[in-house]
């Protein structure tokens, strides 16, 4: 994959390991000639994943809003593009990128996931979407995922739109070979209605 768009936290948690895995993931991308495509932050996991991969010399693109990128906040070695409002953000970071990973991180995380997520749900795109689950930190959330499968809400095949692993290389190694699933909504006939 030529690059990647990481969705994680601007805090870095209170564990070491948070900050420890975003590192190595980032290195691990640079190892793997992988560009880093995120949100702009010099801050939290956000800080940490960029740093790795800047170590290790590769390529890091920060999409970032005007109003966030004040000075302190933005990273000052990261090649910045830096756009109006957080949709454009959004639609940015997909478009550099060939495929998704998340990490820990808070509500703006689970916001670029879940739409991440939709958007492959309606045939937008195809791309792989990776979850580093340092920690079992998202166990939860897959629980609840799996509840809203059983309970009908969300369609049993669509769980294989995540690709769930815990450790950095195994997470990078099935992402370069994943195929996610059809959609059962055509984005095109979706356009047309
Ligand atoms: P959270 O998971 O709630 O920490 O949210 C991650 C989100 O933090 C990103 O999507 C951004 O909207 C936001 N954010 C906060 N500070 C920054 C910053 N300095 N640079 C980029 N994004 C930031």
């Amino acid at each position: 994959m030529n690059r990647i768009c990481v969705f994680c936290g601007s805090a870095l948690g209170v564990r070491a390991e948070y900050g420890a895995q975003a590192r190595a993931l980032g290195q691990a991308m640079a190892g793997r000639d992988t560009g880093l495509v995120y949100g702009g932050g010099g801050i939290g996991m956000m800080g940490a994943v960029a740093d790795g991969v800047l170590e290790s010399r590769g390529e890091v693109i920060g999409v970032i809003p005007f109003a966030l990128s004040g000075k302190e906040r933005a990273h000052a070695r990261a090649q910045l593009r830096v756009v109006n409002t957080m949709h454009e953000r959004k639609a940015m970071m997909a478009e550099l990128a060939d495929g998704f990973i998340v990490l820990p991180g808070g509500f703006g995380t689970f916001d670029e996931m879940f739409e991440i997520l939709t958007w492959a749900q309606l045939g937008i795109h195809r791309k792989p979407i990776g979850l580093l689950n340092v920690a079992g930190y998202f166990d939860p959330l897959l629980a609840m995922i799996d509840r809203a499968i059983a309970e009908g809400f969300i369609v049993t095949r669509y769980r294989e739109l995540i690709v769930v692993e815990s450790e950095v290389e195994p997470l990078l190694d099935r992402m370069e070979t994943h195929r996610s699933p059809e959609s059962i909504v055509q984005w095109m006939e979706l356009n047309q209605t």
